[in-house]
């Protein structure tokens, strides 16, 4: 598949910076929010609530989710600047972009994907 055109990175970029709104995070403040959101996310002292409070892991479970969109907009983002958007980062292939406009923060092909969640995808 051909390289995106620059209307359709705009387009996409667009859509992350969106994400962002939607996180209630403006651009400028985007690292100031991830490193916000890992703190959060990382374990308190103590475990009054016991490790069965289904309700309290549903709280870490959004904050955890939060920074981890946060963070994958934000790579998005930078990969617009530096002109890799759109590919696969396993293969480098490009991305479909009917994915790409489902999930604009997308890091694999589908196939990569998949392995990705099964944790069989070996990163470097
Ligand atoms: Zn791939």
């Amino acid at each position: 598949m051909a390289k995106l055109t620059a209307a359709q990175l705009k387009k996409f970029k667009g859509m992350l910076v969106q994400y962002l709104q939607h996180l209630g995070v403006t651009l400028e403040h985007m690292e100031e929010a991830v490193l916000r959101a890992e703190v959060d996310a990382s374990p308190e002292d103590g475990d009054e609530f016991g490790n069965g409070s289904n309700t309290r892991e549903f709280e870490i479970g959004l904050i955890e989710n939060e920074g981890v969109i946060l963070q994958e907009v934000r790579e998005a983002l930078e990969r617009i600047e530096s002109k890799k958007y759109g590919q696969c980062l396993h293969c480098n292939e490009m991305i479909p972009l009917g994915r790409l406009e489902v999930l604009p923060y997308a890091r694999f092909c589908l196939e990569h994907q998949r392995l990705h969640e099964l944790g069989q995808l070996e990163l470097d």
